[in-house]
């Protein structure tokens, strides 16, 4: 306790000398650009309804006064260009440099989004780049043709690849009446795997509801203090292994855990106030969707996805184990073929591909059954390039991890790695 109070006295002149030093020559006090992020994010929100996943930051920053009865395009970019130049100044900065990187990205994000949402078409690949700041391989047809060879010769009998991996599927669809048991089952079992390692805030805590006609399967509403709104939409086959996947992807240790941190680690530990805004079409999104499908593999790592699968869940379900094995296998060359949303949405926002096709490479390269492609489109229609955090985004994470250590021998390294980047300011650029 003693230890901290010095620790503030000294720092407290630091900063209002450093702070001071800045005002007098010209440039934007840190926190001041920081504070008008967020105003500026929460502004652009008042009209785009997709545009804030979550903000729990003071009233104070929140705009006063009924919008505009037109969606204020150049006055909006013009305050985001205004911070960006007053950042320029703090790139280079030893202690806030790296913050102003991360803000930076973000604010290119604001910029390429205003535009979109005022009605300017944007190519696949600019948005990538500007919304979530990463340029991705374009991947062929023969990508896939490889990857659905393996499927063929795993695959029981002959024929339809996709009628054989739905016959396999099947077999693991949970029942309706055991679907809310189940899913609180596998929600409460990453939530214990990860509170053996991650320190989490004793009032952390979510709420689990039900919806449907959605474009997704689920979807974490973060409210801020540590709570989360657990949306799963029932209208989804709901297969094991997307029970237990939504369960930690939205819940622990993904969108929950990953929210939380951030709250608890930058805003309320360091008081960095543009953490507050969780802006939903921005860089900040490849790594949350990233970590959120990576959880998984941090929660239960090599075969221990198999094992909780096969002694807690399918008996849960009243679903025998037969042909489970071969099950994960195939799952394992799917994971590899999600890359198709990414190509179909590439696709279909240059305008080089039709809604037909769309689904057919969605079913023959994804092995979608036909509800799901269907879904799949209308969230790429939807949310547009905002796919990649899912399929690109796993695969930045995923890599960056295992290649710095954290492989599945060494699920603590893992651990290590991935509170790392659930509890500070990574840029895309910082894992490639
Ligand atoms: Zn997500």
């Amino acid at each position: 306790m003693l230890r901290k109070h010095v620790l503030l006295i000294i720092f407290i002149p630091l900063l209002s000398y450093g702070q001071n030093s800045k005002q007098k020559s010209g440039i934007t006090p840190f926190n001041q650009i920081a504070e008008n992020y967020v105003r500026l994010g929460l502004a652009i929100g008042q009209y785009d309804s997709d545009f804030v996943d979550a903000y729990y930051g003071p009233d104070s920053l929140k705009p006063v006064g009924v919008k505009e009865a037109i969606f204020p395009k150049d006055r909006l970019l013009n305050t985001t260009n205004i911070l960006l130049e007053q950042l320029r100044p703090y790139i280079k900065d030893k202690s806030l440099g790296k913050r102003a990187i991360w803000i930076r990205g973000q604010l290119t994000a604001f910029s390429r989004r205003i535009k979109m949402f005022a009605g300017e078409p944007a190519s696949f690949e600019l948005q990538a780049k500007e919304l979530f700041g990463v340029e991705l391989p374009n991947l062929g047809e023969d990508h896939f043709r490889i990857l659905l060879n393996q499927m063929d010769q795993l695959l029981p009998g002959r024929g339809d690849v996709n009628a054989r991996f739905q016959t396999l599927a099947n077999r693991f669809v949970i029942p309706r009446e055991k679907l809310d048991t189940v899913i609180k089952t596998c929600i409460a079992e990453s939530a214990k795997r990860t509170r053996k390692q991650v320190e989490l805030p004793h009032s952390e805590e979510f709420r689990l509801e039900y919806v449907n006609g959605k474009p997704w399967s689920g979807y974490n509403w973060y409210q801020g203090n540590y709570k989360s709104l657990i949306q799963f939409n029932s209208d989804i086959t709901a297969l094991i292994d997307r029970v237990i996947d939504i369960a930690s992807h939205e819940g622990y240790p993904g969108h929950h855990v990953y929210n939380t941190l951030f709250e608890k680690n930058l805003y309320h530990n360091k008081g960095w106030i543009e953490i507050s805004l969780y802006p939903l079409f921005s860089p900040q999104s490849l790594i949350a969707e990233g970590s959120g499908n990576y959880g998984l593999e941090v929660a239960f790592p090599g075969e221990e996805k198999i094992n909780f699968t096969k002694s807690v869940v399918l008996p849960l379900a009243g679903l025998d184990t037969t042909g489970i094995g071969a099950y994960y296998q195939a799952l394992a060359i799917k994971g590899k073929l999600q890359h198709v949303r990414t190509e179909v949405t590439r696709r279909v926002i240059n305008g080089t591909m039709n809604d037909d096709e769309a689904i057919r490479w969605l079913m023959n390269y994804g092995l979608f059954n036909k509800e799901d492609a269907v879904r799949s489109l209308s969230f790429s229609r939807k949310y547009q390039s905002y796919v990649i955090n899912y399929t690109y985004g796993y695969d930045l994470v995923k890599n960056y991890i295992e290649r710095n250590g954290g492989t599945s021998n060494n699920p603590s390294k893992r651990w290590e790695l991935f509170k790392w980047l659930l509890s500070n300011e990574v840029t895309p650029a910082d894992m490639q």
